[in-house]
């Protein structure tokens, strides 16, 4: 395995004692199991372990405004930094309906400086142009690391399952936007049916798709809101992910840990 300058930088401050805290994108229910992966990140050295779901309501909330409060006008969601770069390189045309929406990355970690000042935030997820995002923007700081390199650390550090981290529990939490990572789940978690009408949001991802999204964004005025994501399927098949199941038993997991801690 090839370790990365941000799983390095990780570690020393793992060594050096320095307050983290840890913000768990919501795909993580794919690679681990919970509560034991909050249990482990504690003994790893986190002071605080929080879902980036409880970011996703705060970007949900940004984009209902903007819809509402201008009526209009028209927007691309943005949370994702590989459709933002590909929208700003091959269809600069589009540029200016990009949504201006904290990603839930970003919005976590403005909650997680407000509740835990202090503590330096480190975004655990499926995606390596997180750290292209986090490296976009000087405050707040964030050191992105995959689900894979905390899985080589986890080995690193011999932290195994243990059953005292079956009491475990995130110190912030969000229910229901925890399926978010999968196709469409701003839209499904923001309620953006109850605002717009169906012909006037789309919900795409898979490269193919985007750009087909993309063409028709431009040429139909009617589409208000288009949510789009890279990956296909969406995050939950983002390249930072270990798991070796298909994209329909990964959507499987994602929407079983949502109803089952509600
Ligand atoms: S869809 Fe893929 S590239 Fe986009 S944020 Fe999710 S994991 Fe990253």
């Amino acid at each position: 395995m090839i370790i990365s300058k941000e799983l390095n930088q990780l570690k020393e401050l793992l060594a050096t004692g320095e307050k983290l805290t840890a913000m768990l994108a919501p795909s993580f229910p794919i690679d681990f199991s919970y509560p034991e992966i909050v249990g482990k990140l504690k003994r790893l050295g986190f002071s605080h372990v929080v879902e980036v779901a409880r970011g996703a309501v705060d970007t949900n909330k940004q984009v209902v405004d903007y819809l509402k409060n201008n009526p209009e006008k028209r927007v691309i969601t943005s949370p994702c930094f590989s459709c933002t770069g590909y929208i700003k390189s091959k269809r600069p045309d589009l540029i200016p309906y990009l949504s201006t929406a904290d990603s839930p990355m970003k919005a976590t970690a403005k909650i997680v400086e407000e509740k835990f000042p202090g503590t330096k935030a480190v975004f655990i997820g499926p995606c390596l142009t997180k750290r292209l995002e986090a490296g976009s923007y000087s405050q707040p700081e964030i050191l992105v690391i995959t689900f894979q390199e905390l899985g080589e650390l986890f080995k690193l550090w011999k932290i195994k399952e243990s059953t005292e981290d079956l009491t475990a529990r995130f110190d912030l939490l969000e229910e229901k936007t925890r399926l978010y990572p999968i196709s469409g789940g701003l839209c499904q978690s923001a309620g953006v049916h109850e605002i717009l009408a169906e012909d006037q949001f789309q919900m795409v991802s898979g490269l193919a798709n985007l750009e087909k999204a993309l063409d028709e964004f431009a040429k139909n005025k009617n589409i208000r809101l288009l949510d789009i994501l890279f990956c296909d399927g969406g995050c939950i098949n983002g390249p930072g992910i270990v798991s070796s199941a298909n994209v329909e038993e990964r959507r499987h997991k994602i929407i079983k840990f949502w109803s089952t801690h509600l």
